[in-house]
This record gives C-alpha cells, structure tokens and sequence, in this order.
C-alpha cells in the first residue's frame, strides 16, 4: 500500500491536477474529501460544517439505489473478481455477460430482446443513435439521419448526446453550429398528472409527419427529464410519439439511463404510457452505482434491418465492452431490486419527500415543488448560490448537488423514513440559503 496522503495534500493535488465535472482547471472550488461510504452515508475526510458524515440525497448521480457498500453487490465483484475482472468481448464471451443481457431482455418492454453493452450512458446514447441511423441505411432509405426531441432534454455530453440536449441555456450551448442540427420541438407542458394537452401533441404530430423524410428517430427521457430541468410530464405525450413514430417510419428511442430501474415509481417509466421503444438505454442505476457500464437495446426489427445492410455489422466495439465486472454486479443489483418490493419503497420515499418538501413551497424565491416517485425538486425563481446552497445541506448533514435553478434529490431506496426527513429539511435549508 502506498503511503496515505494527509486531506490537506490531497486537496491541494486535486486542485492542480484533477479536472472535477464540470469545473474549470485548475479547479475553483474545494470538493469534498469522502473517506468510505455505507448504506445511505457519506464518510468524510475531515468534518465539514461540524459533520463528519452525510447522508446521501443523490444517490451519485441516480445510480447508488441499494446504498454504498452493499453485502450482496461487494459478494458478486468479489466474486468475479477471483474468477477475471476483464477479457475482451470480440470473440469471447462469458456468463455475466449472457446472464446481464438475458435479465435486461426479461425486464425491459417485451419487443426489445437484443442487448449491446456500453461503458457510459452518453456510449449507449451514441449506440442507439448509431443503430437508428444504420437501420434507415440498411433498409435503403439513407436520407433518414436527423433527430427529433422535444426541449429540456438531456442525453449525456459526448458529441451526438450533446446535440440532442437542450439547445439553450444548457451547458452545450456553446457548441450551436458545431453539432449536428436536430430538430426541436417545444418542452413538454409540466406535469406528471396534468391531462395531455392536445395542442401540444398536435405539435409533436406536425413536426414529426413534416420532417419524416429526413428524421431517423425521436429521441426522449420518458416522463422525467433529468438533468436538463428536472421536470415531468403526462406519459400520454409518449403514447403520442409512439403513434406518430409508427405513422411516419421513424424510430422511436427512450433514454431511460435516469429514470430506469424504479425510479419513477415503475421499473421502467416507459410502463406509466404502456409502450415500447424501438431502442432503449439504461445505465446508471444499472450496476447499483458500482461500476460505468450501460445498455442500448433494441427490437428484433433494428436488428434485422442493420444486419442486411451493405455493412451488415454494427461497427461499435468498446475495449472494456461488456467488462464482466461491472456485469456481474449489474445482475446481482437487478436480482437485488427485484427480490424486494422496490415498489412499496420509492412509495414510501415519495409520501416523505412530498411532506417533508412541502415547507419550501412557502418560501419566497420558491418557484415550484415537485415529487415524483423517490425523486424530489425544488425549484427556484432565480439561479442557485452552488456554495450557500450546498454549506446549507452539509449543515443539515446532508449531501446535495443542486444546478442551475434546481435543488433537488433522488436518494437511494434504502433511505429509512428519518433520513428521508433529513434529506427533505436539507433541501429545505438549500432552498432557504441558496
Ligand atoms: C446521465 C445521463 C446520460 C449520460 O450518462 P453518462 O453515464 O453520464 O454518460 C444520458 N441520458 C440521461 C437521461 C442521463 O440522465
């Protein structure tokens, strides 16, 4: 074992050296040094703010459902670990591998049944767009290679995802006349329960018959739209996509790497509309937030269609593509999630959060309070002070990562009813400071 590095040296090399999300270089302002995690806790270095511990309101980015630290996830990499940690994936296989992809068929939408195994959400959201495009290829109509979503969107940072986020005010908005130009249709009206409005899915129709010659696919989040505003709506709006996908010969891909394995309050929320996708992705919570590793999944029609193309192959090949590692831990969190009634804990998560959320309603700066199965936001009427907001939470012991005019959190299933009121006075506490 090396030496251990006193906190105060290891920030000081982190600033110098070590690029964080999102930052600039050499970095601005001072992470957070975290020590170990388990359960729902965050163990730091030094104390901040008096705690030495957190309580996780974020689940590292929607992925850490189970917690840190997990008996049954630490069993399965330790596992795979003495048997191999890595063989390539072109020419080879094994089980993980052939037992992640089975699940994932078995658990997804019925017409998905082949998997391609990715090392990042943004890949996978490159694969599907890959797939989409050679599909209208193959089957002979090549001039179907735009993309159409609606606004607020968010599908990763890599080049095609960047194009398909939202266009303005997102974080890729320096790069308008760089990237591909997709087509945009208006951000869905808010609200999970609100009735669909039948003109905005006139506009979804228009848009989608107009364009049908050039666009190989709709590409969507299903009912939330994670990082692009945190915001939801009626899963009506994809039943409309759905229809007018199958009228005008465009593929139709959910991006479920947020809202998949339960969040929403439905394993998949492509389940709230009743629908199936012709390419799915799914990532993050994927592997219980052990380890990167995504999946693009598609019909056996996309399939069918690549493979009599010209180039009847997809040529896509990650180096660490299906690391069995990261497989095996990704079956073991699918076996774990469904061996407990998931469904009844994001429930829970969600009656806690809309009470414990429900003060900051009353708040000046407050713009909007929503939940919606374990996920909760607070929304302002002006851009959050990171820090102020951030220094507030910690104060409250709680780890929260708000953005742009956001507060909000998606803790793991395993928050017990305390520390879900914890999270909830946090966010609270942000709201009120930031
Ligand atoms: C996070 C996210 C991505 C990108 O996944 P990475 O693993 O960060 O590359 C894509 N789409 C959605 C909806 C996401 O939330």
């Amino acid at each position: 074992m090396p030496e251990p590095l006193a906190p105060r040296d290891l920030l000081a090399l982190d600033r110098q050296h070590v690029w964080h999300p999102y930052g600039p270089m050499p970095g601005t302002a001072t992470p957070l040094l975290v020590e170990s995690a388990s359960g729902v806790r965050l163990r730091l270095a030094e104390p901040a703010e008096g705690q030495s511990e957190l309580v996780d309101g974020m689940s590292s980015w929607w992925s850490a459902v189970h917690g840190y630290n997990h008996p049954v996830l630490n069993d399965a990499a330790r596992g795979q670990l003495e048997r191999m940690s890595h063989v390539m994936f072109g020419g080879l296989t094994h089980e993980p591998g052939v037992r992640l992809a089975k699940r994932l068929v078995d658990i997804t939408p019925e017409p998905l049944q082949h998997v391609f195994l990715a090392d990042s959400g943004s890949v996978s959201v490159e694969v599907a767009v890959k797939m989409c495009l050679q599909y209208w290829r193959s089957v002979g109509k090549p001039a179907k290679q735009r993309l159409l979503t609606w606004r607020g969107g968010y599908h990763g940072d890599t080049w095609q995802p960047m194009s398909v986020c939202d266009p303005e005010g997102g974080m890729h908005e320096l790069w308008q006349g760089v990237l591909p130009r997709q087509i945009f249709a208006d951000t869905p009206p808010a609200g999970f329960d609100a009735p669909p409005d039948e003109a905005y899915a006139a506009h979804l129709r228009e848009l989608i018959g107009r364009h049908a010659d050039e666009l190989a696919a709709v590409i969507v989040e299903p009912v939330v739209q994670g990082a692009g505003g945190m915001s939801f709506h009626s899963p009506g709006y994809l039943r409309v996509l759905r229809e007018a996908c199958d009228a005008h010969d465009v593929l139709l891909v959910l991006d479920e790497i947020a809202t998949g394995f339960g969040r929403t309050g439905t394993l998949f929320a492509a389940e709230h509309a009743g629908i199936a996708p012709d390419v799915m992705c799914v990532g993050k919570a994927l592997t219980g937030g052990y380890l990167t590793l995504a999946a693009t999944l598609c019909t056996t029609a996309v399939a069918e269609g690549i493979s009599r193309g010209e180039l009847p192959v997809l040529a896509h090949g990650p180096t660490f593509m299906g690391n069995p590692l990261a497989a095996a831990v990704a079956d073991a969190s699918i076996g774990l999630l469904l061996s407990q009634d998931w469904a009844r804990e994001v429930k829970r998560i969600e009656s806690g959060l809309t009470e414990a959320l429900a003060p900051a309603g009353e708040l000046p700066g407050v713009r909007d309070v929503r939940v919606l199965g374990a996920i909760g936001v607070v929304q302002l009427d002006h851009p959050v002070d990171l820090a102020a907001a951030t220094r507030a939470a910690v104060r409250e012991g709680v780890w929260l990562r708000p953005f742009r005019d956001l507060i909000y959190t998606m803790p793991p299933y395993i928050t017990a009813d305390d520390d879900v009121a914890r999270i909830g006075a946090a966010v609270c506490a942000a709201a009120r400071e930031g």
